[in-house]
């Protein structure tokens, strides 16, 4: 066997999640262990090395098959340095991984941050698989994305691309300060805080909704209540898909991509998110813009991390 073997790694704050994939993107073999954060970054770089060792051990393919090790982690990454700048969730500040792992285990490494990564195994091998151009949205507690055209992640000149969360969406008078102290940032309202968040406000206002008898609001209540055909739940998830249609029609006259790939816990609400945020897509976009172009689900969940770190070497 003399087939190349790229190695991803899902960096994580519980665990650390280790794939195989093959040059086509076909995840062979995975491996899963305990981070250990609370023991420090010395040891979470242990268990990164061992896990890697590990995997490839127990698989039926040569340490000598490696071609190379990506990473992705959620914080931020200096990814030409390969040094990871900040990612509480992990413990590291100014870990130079790179450096470390290529000299540990003498392959070579690259590394981005988990957005990017899992827009990347999307588009390698989920839902944009033979597609050059597509944006990914990942829907959860914020709303991460990644940008890939003609095949590749768009970093920009400092590593910033694809912060669709972050895009300012919302008009003045609706907007509320975002995470990253900015007013009116898309995930202010299209996240599973955001929605939480809208309906807690509803509940204290007194509109009438089925929400106001639950003791602890979950994003999944304000679907399953929408769906329902409770009317203030509705309400809130049209605003969620509405701005998110909104962003992706800048995103589309800025970028023309072809598809948009929506993936993270929320999208699991399936076709009733995704028509709403179709209609707004097309109502606000140029019809030439918009012909072509399809927003679907992703299809990996979370494997998409894994893959994509494997898939740096080949598309990054
Ligand atoms: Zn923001």
């Amino acid at each position: 066997m003399s087939e190349q073997i790229y190695v991803g790694v899902d960096l994580g704050g519980t665990a650390i999640k280790v794939g195989i994939c093959d040059a086509e993107g076909r995840l062979l073999q995975t491996f899963e262990g305990p981070t250990e954060v609370a023991k420090g970054p010395d040891t979470v770089i242990d268990n990164i090395e061992n896990y890697i060792r590990r995997i490839v051990e127990e698989s039926p393919y040569d340490w000598s098959q490696v071609a190379g090790i990506g990473a992705g982690v959620a914080g931020f990454t200096n990814v030409k340095e390969g040094v990871i700048l900040l990612a509480p969730n992990v413990g590291f500040k100014d870990v130079p991984i790179r450096a470390i792992l290529e000299e540990r285990l003498g392959k070579p490494v690259k590394i981005d941050n988990d957005a990017n990564v899992a827009a990347l195994g999307e588009a390698w091998s989920g839902a944009g698989k033979g597609i050059d151009n597509c944006v990914c949205y990942t829907l959860g507690t914020g709303v991460g994305g990644g940008i890939i055209i003609n095949g590749k992640i768009v970093q920009g000149f400092s590593g910033m691309a694809g912060e669709l969360g972050h895009i300012a969406v919302i008009p003045d008078l609706e907007a509320i300060q975002c995470g990253c102290g900015k007013m009116g940032c898309l995930e202010t309202v299209s996240s599973a805080t955001g929605i939480i968040r809208m309906a807690k406000d509803a509940v204290e206002r007194g509109d009438r909704t089925s929400l106001s008898l639950l003791e602890d609001i979950a994003a999944k209540d304000v679907f399953d209540a929408a769906k329902a055909g409770d009317e203030v739940a509705v309400r809130i998830i049209s605003r969620a898909a509405f701005y998110l249609g909104k962003s992706m029609a800048a995103v589309a006259v800025t970028l023309n991509p072809e598809r948009f790939i929506i993936g993270g816990g929320l999208s699991k609400a399936g076709e009733f998110l995704f028509e709403q945020i179709r209609e707004t897509f097309k109502k606000l976009t140029p019809e030439p813009v918009t012909r072509g172009v399809s927003i679907v689900p992703a299809q990996l969940g979370n494997d998409a991390g894994m893959i994509g770190a494997a898939g740096l070497f080949l598309r990054s």
